[in-house]
This record gives C-alpha cells, sequence and structure tokens, in this order.
C-alpha cells in the first residue's frame, strides 16, 4: 500500500508574511504523516523561515527548483546543499514550466535527481504531455522517455523513495482536468518505465502523482484510481482551506 503524498507548488505567488501565515494557521491541522505526506514547495527565498515555521508538525516543505552542482560560479542559483543545510525535504524537478520558460533538459534533470539523492531530499520527478502530443497519440511514449532518461543510472533502492508527478501541460492552471481513468492509464504507463528500468518491486512502491487543475472537487475521484498516489497542486493550494480539504480527502 503506497502513502498518498499531497504536494502544494505555490509557484511564483504569495508575500513573505501570506507564506509565513498560512503554514501558521495550518501546522497543527496537518494529518499524521502515518496518514498522508503533506508538502508545501515555496518560493526559495522563504524556505529557510518555513522550516522553522512547520517544525513541530507533520508538514514538509520543499524547493521547487535546484541546481546539480554544490557549489560554483552560477549566479542566481541555488544547491542541493544549501537546500539541504536549511532542512528543506523535497524539492520538484522537472516541472513543465522550467523545461518549456528555462530549457531544462532531460539530461539536466537527471543529474538534479542525482544531487538530491546525495542529500537526502526527496525529488518530485515531473513529467507530461503537451496538447498537441496528447492528440497525436503521443502522451504513454513521451512520459516515459522523459521518465527513463530522468531515472538513468541509479539502484533500485534510491528509485523506491522518488516520486513521479504525471501533469499534463495543458491541464496546468486551465481548469480542464485529465479523466480520473486517463490520468490513471497515464500513471499506469509511467510505473511500467520504471518497472522496465528497475523491476516489478521497485515499480510497485514509487509514487506516482497527479498534477493538473487538481482541487477539492476532483480529488477524491482521482485518489481513487490504482496508480494514482497523491497530487501536484498549483492553485487550490495557495488557500489553507483548500489546501486542507485536499489533505482530508487523502
Ligand atoms: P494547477 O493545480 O494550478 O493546475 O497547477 C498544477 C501544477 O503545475 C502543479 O505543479
Amino acid at each position: 500500500m503506497r502513502k498518498p503524498i499531497i504536494a502544494g507548488n505555490w509557484k511564483m505567488y504569495k508575500s513573505f508574511d501570506e507564506a509565513v501565515d498560512f503554514i501558521e494557521e495550518i501546522q497543527q491541522e496537518i494529518p499524521s504523516t502515518d496518514k498522508v505526506d503533506a508538502v508545501i514547495c515555496a518560493p526559495a527565498l522563504y524556505l529557510p523561515t518555513l522550516v522553522v515555521g512547520a517544525e513541530d508538525s507533520s508538514l514538509a516543505i520543499g524547493a521547487q527548483n535546484m541546481h546539480f552542482e554544490d557549489e560554483g560560479a552560477f549566479t542566481g542559483e541555488i544547491s542541493p546543499k544549501m537546500l539541504s543545510n536549511v532542512n528543506v525535504d523535497y524539492v520538484i524537478l522537472g516541472h513543465s514550466e522550467r523545461r518549456e520558460l528555462f530549457n531544462e533538459t532531460d539530461e539536466a534533470i537527471n543529474k538534479k535527481v542525482r544531487a538530491a539523492l546525495n542529500y537526502g531530499i526527496v525529488p518530485i520527478i515531473c513529467c507530461g504531455e503537451t496538447l498537441e502530443e496528447r492528440e497525436a497519440g503521443q502522451t504513454e511514449a513521451k512520459v516515459a522517455r522523459q521518465i527513463t532518461k530522468a531515472l538513468k543510472d541509479f539502484a533500485p533502492i534510491e528509485v523506491e523513495h522518488m516520486v513521479i508527478a504525471y501533469e499534463p501541460i495543458w491541464a496546468i492552471g486551465t481548469g480542464k482536468t485529465a479523466t480520473a481513468e486517463d490520468a490513471n492509464t497515464v500513471c499506469c504507463a509511467i510505473r511500467l518505465a520504471v518497472e522496465t528500468l528497475y523491476g516489478k518491486d521497485t515499480a510497485e512502491k514509487v509514487r506516482i502523482q497527479y498534477g493538473g487543475s487538481v482541487k477539492p472537487e476532483n480529488i477524491e475521484e482521482l485518489l481513487s484510481q490504482e496508480h494514482i498516489d497523491g497530487a501536484l497542486v498549483g492553485g487550490a493550494s495557495l488557500q489553507p482551506a483548500s489546501f486542507m480539504k485536499l489533505l482530508e480527502a487523502a
């Protein structure tokens, strides 16, 4: 039985005060980690403060991106070592916005996954197709290719602890969700890609989230699917009340 994982991706939203207030408001209400893993992936500037703010609760704090090198002349970047220094537990890697707007490649994502594991940070590895790819029937091949490249050269024991997020690009921030059945079919294809690389036992343990217009009204149906083990949520993670509803559904 895979434990559900609900992660909020705040993207480039919220003032510092709003972020602090959000964590303060919900931290005592977060369900136990026996039941669900709850994560907020916040803007990098806020991470150390939020980690301290969530210290006494079951809420984990994550970053939305990082470099793969420990240090160096990379102006504007943040390293896995730095995230680990301030006790960040998760990092989103390869989000479609980073792939499309910041030219992030599969090779860079693979290096970032390796770097995250070296520092004990759980990677949430994103994949997903465009509308044109979906209409051309290329969805499963596309996500399998992305995941095969991101997961290149690990040991099965490392892969077990990774989280994969299937986010169809056309469903992000659009109000359009994949049907629960379609999302499940693609998550199943992702699991098969993991199985091809690392065997059935490992593939059965990896948690796969769905993301793309997830909200309190549709999360239960999505989570009821065999291969969907959680959600990566943008818009509906920005308000404490709706984030709490998502956790309660898990
Ligand atoms: P929305 O939930 O706002 O569609 O965003 C999804 C997403 O990109 C999460 O990473």
